[in-house]
């Protein structure tokens, strides 16, 4: 049993981040893994991975940091090695198996990528292309063609990057702006802090920081329409990710599920059929959301909630992505893929 293997889990649970990475490039567990892989026969498993953005590391980036996944050298080396050891399934073939229409593979993988931006396109799509990757792209829908309209982290990247200001006053007391370094901490704290706050709440904060700070405008860097429906036509599977990205948790019920069934309709719209899939911006869920959702046409939605998926009992509305960083190599996301049980084993 590979997602609940005992010697794996207990390897890794134990080992910090640092430890993990070593582990998992020794000999000793490219050795174990390579023997589970070959013995996962399972075909009601599902794993699905989570990028964002696949880009090298640039200095003064208009982007804020923290959404990178992968280097594009880093993503060939996913996507090779996922051709090789897994079965990468479309979302269709995903959306049938739910629905009791088909099987999945042993091994299988979906990837996922969330907010749509320019990198997927120039990036990411290329070398799925190469592979003959299937990939889903979940699209916040009122940013494409919207470049006034910017995802929050970024703008606080942009405004604590511009910043010519040596502190800034926040909640979380002074904040200090002085050298690269700090003004990257700074952000991490603000965003940080962002995420506790009600939605409202949260984007006065953001304005009122944005405005202090001299916020520069610039695009939201996200595809437009025309981009959105070429990808579709060359076998992009487009996704619902609420229209602005507003975090569900963190505001009414209502209003939430308003935002994801719009955003599948603005997909309708703008590209014609689509799979009723939906992502939760921020992987933000709560209890009541999920209870509205049910009454809605979306049929599968995604979290971030870490675990492989039990397709036999995992909730069509909670399903769990392994989320991929920057220090994702191929060994740590073999790691990932192997040892994530959570849906399993609750
Ligand atoms: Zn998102």
């Amino acid at each position: 049993m590979i997602a609940g293997c005992p010697p794996l889990r207990s390897m890794f649970s134990a080992a910090s981040k640092l430890a993990q990475a070593r582990l998992a490039s020794s000999g000793a567990f490219s050795h174990l893994a390579t023997m589970l892989e070959r013995r996962e026969l399972r075909t009601h498993l599902l794993r699905v991975l989570t990028y964002h953005r696949v880009a090298d590391v640039e200095e003064g980036s208009d982007f804020c940091p923290s959404l990178r996944s992968a280097s594009p050298d880093g993503f060939r080396e996913h996507v090779e090695f996922l051709m090789e050891h897994y079965n990468v399934v479309s979302m269709e073939h995903v959306y049938a198996a739910c629905r009791g229409e088909t099987e999945l593979p042993p091994r299988a993988v979906l990837i996922t990528f969330d907010d749509a931006y320019h990198d997927f396109a120039e990036q990411a799509w290329p070398i799925l292309q190469q592979f003959a990757a299937p990939v889903t792209l979940f699209v916040p829908t009122a940013y494409p063609d919207n470049p006034s309209l910017v995802f929050w982290w970024d703008r606080l990247h942009r405004a604590c990057r511009a910043a010519d200001q040596p502190t800034v006053a926040t909640p979380l007391g002074p904040l200090s702006l002085s050298s690269p370094q700090q003004r990257a901490q700074a952000c991490e704290q603000l965003c940080s802090y962002v995420k506790t706050l009600e939605h409202g709440a949260a984007s006065d904060f953001v304005n009122k920081i944005c405005d202090e700070l001299g916020e520069p405008r610039l695009g939201n860097g996200v595809l437009g329409w025309d981009a959105l429906r070429e990808l579709a036509r060359e076998g992009v599977t487009l996704g619902a990710h609420t229209r602005t990205h507003p975090l569900m948790n963190r505001m009414r019920a209502g209003p939430a599920v308003t935002e994801a069934v719009e955003s599948l309709r603005d997909l309708e719209r703008e590209i014609g059929h689509v799979l009723p899939v939906f992502a939760y911006p921020g992987g933000a869920m709560d209890p009541e959301v999920i209870a509205q959702l049910r009454k809605t046409s979306i049929e599968l939605a995604f979290s971030t909630q870490r675990g492989q998926n039990d397709l036999r009992v995992t909730d069509r509305l909670q399903l769990g992505r392994i989320h991929i960083g920057p220090s994702t190599t191929v060994p740590i996301l073999r790691a990932k893929l192997l040892a994530y049980g959570r849906n399993m084993l609750r």
